[in-house]
């Protein structure tokens, strides 16, 4: 088998199914059969276990050549004019992007729904939504339609999305992934990172993304361990902590029998398995909204219009050029959080608003610390639901954010989070979040491929 002969069946199999899961925003047809084309004349090695593999990518990494939106209209013709470093790093492990996978507008949402350009169905169920941020790279994944693809992290949408089309979705530590050329949402809460079909394959998948990168200064400048050499050494003996505040109120009942039944089986694995405390995780939505949405203001004062992305026909001055290109360019969600992120930095508010998140987002990071002194990790259930109908969160942004009250407090504390598939509710996938220490993506690997 040839890569070339990988990438076409890839890209057929993406052609039969398009149409019903609506992953893509961009198919990349020429350049991937030509880099499959050169792969096979160049030959492959024994040991270049990633090369010749198709991956689709979250259409806001930027792509040398390939059009890169953010699923904006601000972006609609943006043609970037170099690689973000994790598909340098792709490539450099002989990696085939395929595509440009559909997300929600500038990654804020939960559903995918924002998107300027399509809707992408749930993989188990195309009445329901694929979640999001990154639903186009956990659809795509699920469906088949690819075997790896790339998401993005800010508040959940690698985890969320992976749990509700019941495939393992990681965001690894802050700072293990270069960030440079990720279009920029929250720049200290974004990372990106592997979306898969089993543990194993995301391992392998990480291992290739990370490394120190100059032109990211909160890159990490840390050896990269083989993220598979003790994943198969199990459980036992492991502290395994599962918070309170993560299993309360407002978790569907299935969902919280399935992460119940999980810690049974690791219980039955080995493990010790106890109820923990974060209490001041609790105020993680409150306080990511405000951060997040501050610092969202202020990265996407660049689309003004003048230097790239889109321009209004209509504006006749200099003004009308930033109001109206802004107006027009950005759907109602990104709208929302420029003015809730300006208004939340503004002087008058910055004390009470933006300065108070911060002091409050030590204190979730030191409930972590604090745990993690005596855990090896931590268990939750990623979403308090499972997958549910479009249109639920139209009118009400405040419901829409409480969904993320699980995956955020990760982002808040920079520490990495995972979410593997641990059984069904009414006929759809129930996801499992694993939660360690800061770099030791390694146990959760470990763990996850035992319960797997
Ligand atoms: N759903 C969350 C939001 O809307 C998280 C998004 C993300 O992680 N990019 O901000």
């Amino acid at each position: 088998i040839t890569a070339t002969d990988i990438v076409r069946a890839t890209l057929d199999r993406i052609k039969e199914t398009e149409d019903t899961i609506g992953a893509f925003i961009t198919i990349n047809e020429e350049k991937a059969l030509a880099q499959a084309a050169r792969l096979d004349e160049s030959g492959i090695s024994e040991d270049a276990v990633l090369a010749g593999i198709p991956i689709g990518i979250k259409d806001n990494i930027v792509t040398n050549g390939l059009r890169t939106t953010a699923a904006s209209r601000m972006l609609e013709n943006f043609e970037p004019i170099y690689d973000a470093t994790v598909i340098e790093n792709l490539y450099a492990a002989g990696m085939i992007p395929v595509g440009k996978l559909n997300m929600d507008e500038f990654a804020m949402g939960g559903t995918t729904e924002t998107s300027y350009f399509k809707q992408t169905k749930n993989a188990w169920d195309t009445s329901k939504v694929p979640g999001g941020s990154s639903g186009g790279s956990a659809a795509a994944v699920a469906a088949g339609q690819i075997p790896v693809s790339l998401g993005s992290d800010t508040g959940g949408s690698i985890r969320q999305p992976a749990s509700f089309n019941g495939i393992v979705g990681m965001k690894p530590t802050y700072g293990r992934i270069s960030r440079y050329g990720l279009i920029a949402f929250a720049s200290s809460l974004d990372q990106i990172g592997p979306l898969t079909r089993n543990v194993f394959d995301n391992a392998l998948v990480l291992k290739a993304l990370c490394g120190h990168d100059p032109k990211d200064s909160t890159s990490a400048n840390l050896p990269v361990p083989d993220f598979t050499a003790n994943i198969a050494e199990g459980v036992k003996g492991l502290k395994i902590g599962v918070p309170k505040e993560f299993m309360g109120e407002g978790i569907q009942p299935e969902v919280r029998q399935a992460v119940l039944n999980a810690i049974e089986t690791y219980r039955s694995l080995g493990a010790t398995v106890e109820e923990v405390s974060l209490p001041n995780a609790t105020y993680g939505v409150e306080v990511y909204y405000i951060i997040a949405s501050s610092e969202a203001s202020s990265n996407l004062q660049r689309f003004d219009g003048i230097r790239y992305g889109y321009r209004s026909p209509e504006a006749k001055t200099l003004d009308d050029v930033y109001v109206m290109s802004r107006s027009e360019g950005f759907g109602p969600e990104v709208k929302r959080r420029i003015m809730l992120g300006t208004f939340s930095l503004s002087s008058g508010y910055y004390d009470a608003y933006f300065k108070k998140a911060g002091q409050v987002r030590t204190l979730i990071k030191e409930d972590f610390d604090r745990v993690f002194n005596e855990y090896d990790l931590l268990i939750s259930p990623t979403s308090p639901t499972v997958a549910f109908d479009f249109g639920q969160d139209a009118d009400d942004p405040v419901t829409a954010y409480m969904r993320d009250i699980l995956t955020i407090p990760v982002n808040l504390a920079g520490i990495p989070g995972m979410s593997i598939p641990c059984g069904f509710a009414g006929g759809l996938p129930v996801g499992l979040q694993l939660m360690g220490k800061h770099f030791d993506e390694a146990t959760m690997y470990q763990a996850a491929y035992a319960f797997e």
